[in-house]
């Protein structure tokens, strides 16, 4: 399938034609022309995020233990969509969340991804708000796991590993909640998570899926 093949965004209006891009308001997606509405799922998407090393893909686990009504995903179980490109593929995340809260459930990722990369997204008018936390370590920690992984994975070098320790500050500085993955189990970061995830359903109004 070349470029020009793709489909075009699901997020336009069926009766006014993929010129007329759906507008959201709340739970509802709206057609600025016809007015057509449509319900849609208001489900909060979470985002576990973190530098490589931070131990993103080690927490996935003990979430789905944490959190048994949601649905857990490490984001590079679809790296290969990256190739169409890193926006198409954080899009089709969007997408998947959309589908999954179509089905009553709150998805988790848990990925290198940031805020700003989110919001600009065709997809993102299909999911409710998005709530981001971060996986974090002392800068010598993350340098002796990423010193420890194989070398095709392109992390451990000294260049790689000053790449990651400036990620790390920049999440550190600008997302909360942090959790030191130095300090606590895969399990203890995966209850603390859980209880983050819970509370913040709670203030949305949200049905906890954990607790049906
Ligand atoms: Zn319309």
């Amino acid at each position: 399938m070349t470029p020009s093949e793709q489909p075009p965004e699901e997020t336009f209006c069926l009766t006014c034609g993929p010129d007329t891009v759906l507008e959201r308001k709340g739970a509802v997606l709206h057609c600025p022309r016809c007015g057509t509405r449509e319900p849609v799922p208001d489900f909060p998407l979470y985002v576990v995020t973190g530098a490589s090393g931070a131990g993103k893909t080690t927490i996935t686990e003990p979430l789905r233990r944490a959190l048994p009504g949601c649905d857990v995903f490490d984001t590079d179980i679809i790296l290969q969509v990256a190739t169409l490109g890193w926006d198409t593929w954080r899009n089709t995340w969007l997408r998947l969340a959309h589908g999954i809260a179509l089905n009553g459930r709150v998805t988790i990722l848990c990925g290198s991804l940031l805020p700003s990369q989110l919001e600009t997204l065709p997809a993102r008018k299909l999911v409710g708000p998005i709530r981001f936390c971060t996986l974090d370590c002392p800068d010598t920690v993350l340098a002796d796991r990423l010193r420890r992984r194989p070398s095709w994975r392109g992390t451990s070098t000294e260049d790689a590993i000053a790449r990651h320790q400036r990620f790390a500050a920049w999440l550190r500085a600008h997302i909360q909640p942090c959790y030191d993955t130095s300090q606590l189990t895969p399990d203890e970061t995966a209850v603390r998570i859980a209880t983050w995830i819970i509370r913040s359903m709670d203030d949305a109004g949200a049905t906890p899926p954990a607790a049906n």
